[in-house]
């Protein structure tokens, strides 16, 4: 295996356990929040770190803006890192109730202007 070759596997596996990592948290996220809300919800309905790869390697954009996501290692805030979207607010972060935007679009969604981005 060339040095090259080795480069790429560690970036490879870097990549991974980030995204992993990153998704982790933001499903502990959610679910702290989801559970202050009041939000109920089936556990095994709940989103997974599988799903969140999953649907970020059947699209890697967001669905609003078609921007490029980042998966990880993303400047703190950066709008454009991937976020798991609740398509019906009233429910809680349901596999059948999400989908992947941006960080950006993401922000306007939650300020009631999804319906405009979406045109
Ligand atoms: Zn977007």
């Amino acid at each position: 295996m060339s040095n090259l070759d080795i480069k790429k596997m560690k970036n490879a596996i870097r990549y991974k356990s980030s995204l992993e990592n990153i998704s982790k948290y933001k499903i502990f996220e959610y679910r702290r929040r989801d559970k202050n809300k009041g939000r109920d919800y089936n556990i095994d309905d709940y989103i997974t770190v599988e799903w969140i790869k999953e649907k970020i390697k059947e699209n890697p954009q967001c669905s609003l803006c078609k921007c490029e996501l980042l998966l990880c290692r993303y400047p703190k805030n950066d709008g454009q890192q991937f976020s798991v979207q609740r398509i019906n607010n009233k429910l809680a972060h349901i596999k059948k109730n999400c989908c992947i935007i941006c960080w950006k679009c993401n922000h306007i969604a939650k300020r009631g202007k999804y319906d405009k981005i979406k045109k």
